[in-house]
């Protein structure tokens, strides 16, 4: 396991490395809440987040079943491991 905890937050407005632990990272994006919930409507076809991917067309209403159906840590942790530790993956 790589001691380098380096990853760029995308969701930062100015996106800078940041060396934080996974806890600080949770913290760090359960702030950016509304701008995760875009990512995955502009970005997946299918809602990602459950066990089985569920498509829906309308924009606000995928955006609603992300705020509703999962979790806030579910949608976090998910950021977590999909676009910050794959990115620590590529830091030996
Ligand atoms: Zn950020
Ligand atoms: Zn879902």
């Amino acid at each position: 396991m790589s001691m380098h905890n380096r990853a760029v937050c995308v969701f930062c407005a100015n996106p800078r490395p940041i060396y934080a632990a996974k806890v600080q990272w949770l913290k760090h994006l359960a702030s950016h809440r509304e701008a995760m919930i875009a990512y995955v409507v502009d970005n997946f076809e299918k809602c990602p987040l459950g066990a089985y991917p569920r498509h829906i067309r309308d924009k606000t209403e995928y955006a609603g079943h992300i705020r509703w159906a999962h979790t806030k840590k579910e949608l976090i942790e998910w950021a977590y491991r999909n676009l910050i530790e794959s990115q620590m993956a590529t830091y030996p």
